[in-house]
């Protein structure tokens, strides 16, 4: 890819991707010009409010496509929300949810504001007016458009939306209103393991790409996630988890940055600490047991072998890319990478795991979440102990048959009871990321044409979408 202007706003540098993939694929132009486009631009102002004033708030809701229904994808709070934005992430979840199978359009939701500058009744009033405005409008329900979390949002903005919809809705259709929005809390139809779903996906990605022993070999690396060194931006619900998971596997975090400042420890920080002294604190700032660098995106710079960006879009970009020392970098936030910075990066030789690919965790736990409440029976339920007494009779079987008796250690490594929701979450989690990355990894080592692994998915994202289109018949 030759970038041909040195500025891309984040919706043209999905486009730019995307025509980069197409032109590879057989796909017939019209329906690719179909694809591409965002089906629906929902653009709102509503009052709301605050203290003594009145606040005139800015939101968008984007459906990008409706080749599958519902639409999918997170709500941000954040001041930067601009339509372009959210268009660009709205793009990405239709190609994100067609690399992890997961049968959802493309969706994405914004409002313009800063949390932090409201308290959390504040915070609920215009959370429940934006539901309204989505109401309204049929932007929201569980077979229309169904939202999550995403940057600035968590569990208990999404009960909010769940209460404001069931709200308005008649007793005859609240039997499947649970299904409206994902990332709820466990306690109001959410699913256990959807917290740490994205970054556990990060987790699990990387994991596999670190896995194949001749990739990894031109990286001049070795195979494994083992004594990797790893910088991670942003530790907030994708940077915290995904740092979580790589040191649990060995790897070693040395860098760490947040909205206010950024930290380096070459020996390794201790994930939990950190985050409790920003618990504690407030703040990153004057962290003890590491080197406080000048500013908030030194650390991006600083030597490691994986980068993980876990904030915003468009951080690394033609400011820094030439001081980025990563090998790996694992894209956990949406649209991290500038078009500029990609191709200068793998020019070098970096490996980039795209953010379509590797944050799709959050939305695959999203859908476990979704038939948990349309099937309205809890995952394990059913089989649990069912799978506990079979595991029994086997092994009291083999200790018959062998005429030994097998240690505790040997029984709980067996694990024979039968899986709770969140085994089988982890376990769904787990068989989506690998899977997709070894469909992705496949056709990128096939298909001379695309040169990098997000080239690759999106060529595997659009084949798939294209197919359900054809099904329809409209298209050649
Ligand atoms: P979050 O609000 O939980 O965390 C973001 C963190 O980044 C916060 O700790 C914040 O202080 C920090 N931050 C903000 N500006 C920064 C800066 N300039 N430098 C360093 N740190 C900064 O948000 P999140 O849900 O973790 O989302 C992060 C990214 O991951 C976003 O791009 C989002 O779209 C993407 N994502 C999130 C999910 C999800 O399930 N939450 C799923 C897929 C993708």
């Amino acid at each position: 890819m030759s970038t041909s202007k040195s500025k891309y706003s984040f919706y043209e540098s999905v486009e730019l991707y995307f025509d980069k993939a197409a032109s590879a694929t057989k796909i017939d132009a019209s329906l690719l010009e179909q694809i591409k486009a965002c089906n629906s631009v929902y653009q709102m102002r509503f009052p709301v409010k605050i203290g003594k004033k009145i606040e005139v708030i800015e939101a968008y809701r984007v459906q990008h496509s409706h080749h599958k229904l519902p639409c999918k994808g997170g709500i941000r709070f954040s001041s930067k929300v601009n339509q372009d934005e959210v268009m660009a992430l709205a793009a990405l979840m239709t190609y994100k949810c067609a690399i992890v199978d997961v049968p959802f359009g493309g969706g994405k939701g914004g409002v313009k504001i800063s949390p932090s500058k409201y308290n959390a009744a504040q915070l609920e009033r215009i959370t429940r007016r934006y539901t309204s405005e989505l109401i309204k409008k049929n932007f929201i329900g569980p077979g229309l458009d169904v939202p999550a979390p995403d940057y600035g949002t968590g569990a208990r903005e999404m009960s909010w939306i769940l209460d404001t919809y069931a709200t308005f809705q008649s007793s005859s259709n609240m039997v499947d209103a649970y299904g409206c929005v994902t990332g709820k809390p466990v306690g109001q139809g959410g699913i256990r393991g959807r917290t740490e779903a994205t970054g556990l996906g990060v987790y699990y990605g990387t994991r596999e790409a670190c896995s194949h022993a001749d990739d990894m070999k031109a990286l001049g690396l070795e195979p494994g996630l083992e004594g990797k060194k790893v910088i991670v931006q942003g530790l907030g619900n994708v940077g915290y988890y995904s740092a979580k998971y790589f040191q649990e596997a060995g790897a070693i975090i040395v860098g760490i940055a947040e909205y206010d400042g950024s930290i380096y420890n070459a020996k390794g920080l201790d994930v939990e600490d950190v985050k409790k002294y920003i618990k504690r604190t407030g703040s990153i700032v004057d962290y003890p047991k590491a080197k406080m660098l000048k500013d908030k995106k030194s650390v991006l710079e600083m030597d490691c072998d994986i980068l993980v960006p876990a904030a915003l879009e468009q951080q690394i970009n033609s400011g820094n890319m030439k001081g980025i020392k990563a090998k790996i970098i694992a894209e956990g936030a949406n649209g991290p990478t500038t078009p500029e910075a990609e191709e200068y990066l793998l020019k070098k030789g970096v490996m980039i795991l795209p953010d379509m690919y590797l944050n799709a965790g959050g939305v695959t736990v999203s859908y476990f979440e979704w038939l948990k409440n349309l099937s309205h029976v809890r995952f394990g339920r059913m089989d649990k102990r069912f799978m506990q007494s079979n595991n029994e009779e086997l092994v009291s079987l083999v200790e018959k048959m062998t005429g030994r008796s097998l240690s505790k250690t040997e029984r709980s490594k067996l694990k024979l009871k039968g899986p709770d929701e969140v085994d089988l979450v982890y376990s769904g989690l787990e068989e989506t990321m690998v899977s997709a990355y070894n469909d992705i990894r496949e056709v990128w080592k096939k298909n001379k044409k695309l040169e990098d692994l997000r080239s690759a998915a999106f060529y595997v994202a659009l084949n798939k979408v294209a197919e359900s289109y054809a099904m329809l018949g409209i298209f050649p």
